[in-house]
């Protein structure tokens, strides 16, 4: 399940798009539809 978040991409600007991979640790996976851009990091 993925959502967009009000996060901006910094490369391209346009909103990221979030999935999370482990509620335990919170770990969420933020990907950009338009370049491609792909971390895997804690949501802040
Ligand atoms: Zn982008």
């Amino acid at each position: 399940m993925a959502r967009t978040s009000p996060l901006l991409c910094p490369t391209c600007g346009d909103p990221l798009v979030f999935e999370i991979l482990d509620d335990e640790r919170f770990l969420v996976a933020w990907s950009c539809v338009n370049c491609g851009l792909i971390r895997t990091t804690e949501p802040v």
